[in-house]
């Protein structure tokens, strides 16, 4: 597939020629109509191999195809009654530490649409990550540590969180993340699973191994390179 068979909506596809990507990498050529199709996900892809691309772009065309209405109106409504300041993305992805290199390149796809990309990330000035925050956030880029951090201040709800990204989640554990991602992942008020769409990259293989695992009602799928 090239770029231009998955219907990402003309701002996006904009900021994909912008960014001078031509050709999908591989993991992005079979990731991408996967999440597209809103399937979970599991993925094996090393670092160098586009896989940040891989699940920006289906997640941030899917927001910015739900339209401002949506989106928007839901973050704004359910912050009624809970606080002026408090977020609710729509989309949350946790990463052990590049997260403000995913966030660049979610920024740069995000140009010039109403999809508004966030961060925070541990050993930074939280008053300015919560400034930030408070904003605007559709997809927030995080380590998991601070998220909870934020969590706890009130800051961020999880409530409208449809996508749910863990990137390096191998490495998660290895630095120690498990009660952080449990607690993030296991509270209630997160979409069930039928309905938040998961999607998992580890970077332990060295070749990519793909596993589509189809949501309720849909038949599940393995791919392998
Ligand atoms: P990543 O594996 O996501 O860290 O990406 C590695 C590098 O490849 C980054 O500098 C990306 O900007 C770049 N990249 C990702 N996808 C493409 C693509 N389809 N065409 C050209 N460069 C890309």
């Amino acid at each position: 597939i090239v770029f231009h068979d998955v219907d990402m909506g003309q701002i996006i596809m904009g900021n994909i020629t912008l960014s001078r990507y031509t050709c999908p990498t591989p993991v992005q050529k079979h990731a991408i109509p996967i999440i597209k199709t809103r399937r979970d996900l599991m993925a094996c892809a090393q670092t160098g191999s586009g896989k940040t691309a891989a699940f920006l772009l289906p997640v941030l065309s899917q927001i910015y195809t739900d339209g401002p209405g949506d989106a928007l109106q839901a973050s704004k409504n359910s912050g009624q009654g809970y606080g002026r300041c408090k977020q609710y993305p729509i989309s949350l992805v946790l990463a052990p530490t590049r997260a403000s290199q995913i966030y660049d390149e979610a920024r740069k796809f995000a140009y010039r649409s109403h999809v508004r990309p966030c961060v925070v990330y541990g050993g930074a000035d939280i008053g300015q990550q919560i400034r930030d925050l408070e904003r605007g956030c559709h997809l927030l880029v995080a380590t998991p540590g601070r998220l909870v951090d934020m969590m706890e201040r009130g800051k961020i709800g999880l409530e409208h969180c449809n996508y749910l990204v863990l990137d390096e989640a191998d490495r998660m554990l290895d630095m120690g993340f498990e009660p952080q991602i449990r607690r993030i992942v296991e509270q209630d008020t997160m979409p069930p699973k039928g309905i938040r769409q998961t999607m998992m990259f580890s970077i332990l293989a060295r070749d990519y191994i793909f596993l589509a695992v189809g949501h309720v009602g849909s038949t599940s799928e393995n791919i392998t390179q």
